[in-house]
């Protein structure tokens, strides 16, 4: 396939204006939305300004935000912003990582957050039908009289909206178990860039007619259209959960017991995250969380199981653990006994203040490789990193059922990010990692992508975006940059 490379003569009209980085918004453009909406689904000034940035960044730039409260209405914005060659953002929970959702003056947010009803639960097919903007904890806490859950599961669980899992196609601590956003979603409908409905609303786990539509527009981040109603995937409530912490000599004793445990525990194996001793010891330190296990141990990990009998489970959880230590998988183990040693023992793996804190100027990663490879990985990328800031800080943690590693750098001053991210991302190459495990690339990661996709798949991408939004108004300048063409 041969590269295209476009000038900036030929490049969509809006992505040329992103390209320019100022424009002001038509005012005749801002009047037709005006009429399109009620009072309180446009938001200017202060009231744009006011609101919460997101993570990395300072504020919102948008010029207006608009809040519709039907797909109608989003598809009539859509169709009039396309006309105008109109910048459109979509702005959930604002709790991502890479600024996918980061707006330039002359922007027009879209806000989903007054679509936010759960139409309904269907309890036979253990199905939800949601609108974008319902919150993920709001649906987890709808669900509890039914007895069933929905299992996507993440520290921004407050403030996220499904529409935003979805567009992201989020993880959390669960995946091992149920799996991504991706695997939770049957059905989607979602706007088009020319304000065309696109209608997938399928309810069936078995669907097998041709190319899945809706899998384009999951993890697409606002890029390929506007996602404005899902049909979700429900699962049992499990009515028995065990906990432990456990600590290592080595990694390879981590991923041994990994498996170990997988197949002890017969299918019930919910979470399996690693702390490595930088991070244990960050949290555990004097005035900061109890410690269950000395921090004197290179790796730990946390290991939950999500049941249905709480006797059988917990003598079943025991037995394992105590296996894990007979077989050298294990240095020690602690089980916790109540909901409170749970809390305790979660508390340590999600806490981030601490690390942010310590751990100056502070860098987050969130990158994917073989389970086999990650000791080596981690190794190299410790050397890299110390070879050019001896003094430089660095923890590990993740998802390691997942082949997902954070990775937590205080090292060097801000100008440095660009070498700090190459110590973590160039090493990712020889393993066929991933840049992004679950965060996404938004801004945060273009410039590495390349690491993680061949040309052809880059190449494709560009194709598939053109053909959905010619003008390039949805999200201009994130995941891909038009301009580049594909290399
Ligand atoms: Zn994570």
């Amino acid at each position: 396939m041969k590269a295209t490379h476009l000038t900036t003569e030929q490049l969509p009209d809006a992505a040329r204006r992103a390209g320019a980085g100022h424009a002001e918004m038509d005012p005749q453009l801002l009047s037709a939305l005006r009429s399109l909406v009620d009072e309180a689904g446009l938001l200017l000034g202060e009231d744009v300004r006011s609101r919460h940035p997101g993570v990395f960044m300072s504020r919102i730039e948008a010029d207006v935000i608009v809040r519709p409260t039907t797909v109608e209405q989003v598809s009539q914005i859509l169709a009039l912003c396309n006309e105008y060659a109109q910048p459109v953002v979509v702005q959930g929970g604002m709790s991502g990582w890479v600024r996918a959702t980061q707006t330039r003056p002359g922007d027009l947010a879209l806000s989903l957050e007054r679509m936010n009803q759960i139409e309904s639960v269907d309890l036979a097919n253990r199905t939800a039908v949601v609108q974008a903007g319902v919150v993920l904890e709001t649906l987890q806490d709808h669900l509890q009289q039914f007895g069933l859950i929905f299992p996507l599961d993440l520290g921004g669980r407050g403030s996220c909206q499904l529409g935003g899992n979805a567009a992201t196609n989020a993880g959390g601590v669960r995946v091992i178990r149920y799996g991504m956003m991706r695997e939770q979603v049957l059905g989607i409908e979602a706007v088009l860039a020319d304000g065309r409905v696109v209608s997938s609303l399928n309810h069936m786990i078995k669907n097998n007619t041709g190319y899945d539509l809706k899998q384009l527009f999951i993890g697409s981040e606002g890029t390929l259209g506007v996602i404005t109603r899902l049909v979700l995937r429900l699962r049992e409530q499990p009515s028995s959960s065990n906990t432990a912490m456990v600590c290592a000599s080595s990694f390879d004793q981590i991923a041994r017991l990994l498996r170990h445990m997988d197949g002890a525990l017969g299918g019930q194996l919910s979470a399996f995250e690693l702390l490595d001793n930088n991070f244990y010891s960050v949290n555990t330190a004097a005035g900061r969380h109890q410690p269950p296990l000395p921090s004197d141990k290179p790796f730990y990990a946390i290991i939950e199981s999500l049941g249905s009998d709480q006797q059988h489970d917990a003598e079943m959880f025991a037995r394992a653990l105590e296996k894990g230590i007979e077989l050298g998988m294990i240095d020690d183990a602690v089980i916790a006994q109540s909901e409170r040693d749970k809390q305790g023992i979660w508390n340590i793996r999600e806490d981030l203040e601490h690390v942010v804190h310590d751990f100056q100027p502070f860098y987050a990663f969130d990158i994917s490789l073989p389970v086999g490879d990650m000791e080596e990985y981690m190794q190299l990328v410790t050397e890299r990193l110390h070879g050019q800031w001896p003094e430089g800080l660095i923890a590990f943690l993740g998802h390691v059922g997942d082949g997902n590693l954070h990775i937590a750098i205080g090292a060097g001053q801000e100008p440095d990010r660009e070498q700090v991210e190459a110590c973590v991302y160039e090493p990712l190459a020889q393993y066929g990692g991933s840049v992004s495990a679950e965060h996404g690339i938004g801004l945060e990661k273009k410039r590495w992508f390349p690491i993680s996709r061949t040309p052809i798949e880059r190449s494709i991408m560009h194709s598939m975006k053109a053909m959905l939004d010619p003008k390039g108004i949805l999200n201009p300048g994130k995941v891909l940059d038009l301009s580049e063409g594909a290399a």
